[in-house]
């Protein structure tokens, strides 16, 4: 049976403005003993039906799929993935001979909490951040058959660590896939690799990058697989320096820029990105900072933004006068106020002129629905060095 939750008294308003999210706070009684993962159904305290979703035993207690008193089966899946679909259809991604490589559903702003499917060239990496979407994965990948039809020959589970699943293939047989993103060639492998195996959320800002990179010294930090830095040399640059953490990362790098180019103009580099400021001359003319999500709860906060005034910091000390500085902050606590303020922090501490060119977000394929802003998680900033 399914369990049912009653809300306390008025808390059924954010419901009633489409959030996706029931805190435990709100809850006043429960009918049923549900399981972490199990489908449950919330009432206003009178008792009339406001949603149908996956239970967590946290602060996130509900994550609502529906609003309608519907069953969350395939049929239900497959009308919300071709909503997603026909999403990107609008966008030009289904069907696009220069890319092939897009995010399908993009948790709560393709109305999925819990759920991020990206699609590589035929391969879909389905990625659970809840017990709720690991439970019903296989429904998931039927519709995702339904949707594609012939078209899908692979389809990958990758789990977050809090679901505590086991990343399998669900459908066909796994191998490294080449994708093309605006024209230009990467390996991508999502069981090996990280998140679903390729950062899709940068194709934009990266292609901004190559348009600033005709001539140009450019280092490309916290790089992973070389994706701004493929772009760069796409652009002209003179010479580009992939540096990540990541020692594999770096050789698939050096792979993609192979794919691509017949002169390199590229050397890649493990290192961690704040020791490599050590003793830098100051050669660069263009700087991308990407770094990993410093902060990933409200708590880490403080730290987090001192970590990124410290990063830009170093950047702008080392920046060529004259050069562009592209830095960017994916912690969905940190808002664009306070990146902003951090960069702005950054600057005085450097003593240099910092002028911004481009505010910039995340691809359209990771859209913001706007009963739900927190999916809303990049944020950069293009500024120019005086
Ligand atoms: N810009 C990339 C995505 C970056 S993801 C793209 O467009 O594809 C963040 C990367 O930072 C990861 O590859 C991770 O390995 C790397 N990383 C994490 N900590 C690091 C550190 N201290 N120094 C250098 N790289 C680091």
């Amino acid at each position: 049976m399914e369990a049912k939750f009653y809300l306390k008294h008025g808390k059924e308003k954010s419901l009633e403005r489409y959030h996706q999210w029931v805190f435990s706070g709100a809850i006043q009684r429960k009918e049923g003993q549900p399981e972490d993962g199990d489908i449950v159904a919330v009432y206003t305290h009178q008792g009339q039906f406001l949603a149908r979703g996956h239970f967590n035993n946290g602060s996130i207690m509900v994550r609502v799929i529906s609003f309608e008193d519907i069953a969350l089966d395939l049929n239900f899946w497959t009308s919300r993935l071709q909503m997603a679909y026909n999403l990107r259809n609008t966008l030009n991604l289904t069907e696009n001979l220069e890319t092939n490589v897009y995010r399908l559903v993009h948790g709560e702003g393709d109305f999925c909490p819990g759920l991020v499917i990206d699609y590589y060239n035929q391969t879909l990496v389905i990625q659970a951040h809840s017990k709720g979407i690991y439970k019903q994965v296989d429904i998931i990948a039927e519709a995702l058959k339904v949707v594609y039809g012939e078209v899908v020959s692979c389809i990958i589970l990758k789990c977050e660590r809090s679901v505590q699943g086991q990343d399998r293939v669900l459908f066909g047989e796994p191998s490294k896939i080449q994708v093309q993103e605006n024209g230009f060639a990467f390996m991508v492998d999502p069981l090996e690799g990280q998140k679903t195996g390729f950062f899709i959320d940068q194709r934009e800002n990266r292609a901004l990058l190559g348009k600033y990179a005709a001539g140009k010294k450019v280092m490309n930090l916290f790089g992973y697989t070389g994706g701004f830095s493929v772009y760069a040399r796409g652009g002209g640059a003179a010479l580009v320096h992939t540096i990540d953490v990541s020692e594999k990362a770096v050789q698939q790098a050096n792979e993609n820029i192979a794919l691509n180019f017949n002169e390199p103009y590229h050397e890649g580099k493990a290192a961690d990105a704040f020791d490599f400021f050590k003793d830098l001359p100051v050669d660069y003319d263009i700087m991308v900072l990407d770094p990993p999500a410093f902060a990933k709860h409200q708590n880490a906060l403080s730290n987090a933004r001192q970590a990124y005034i410290r990063l830009n910091k170093l950047a702008f000390e080392k920046i060529k006068p004259g050069g562009i500085v592209f830095t960017f902050s994916c912690s969905q606590v940190i808002s664009k106020d306070i990146f902003r303020s951090a960069v702005f922090t950054a600057a005085l501490q450097a003593n240099r002129k910092v002028s911004i060119l481009h505010q910039l977000s995340q691809a359209a394929d990771h859209p913001v629905n706007i009963f739900h802003p927190e999916a809303e998680y990049l944020k950069g900033l293009v500024v120019y060095v005086h």
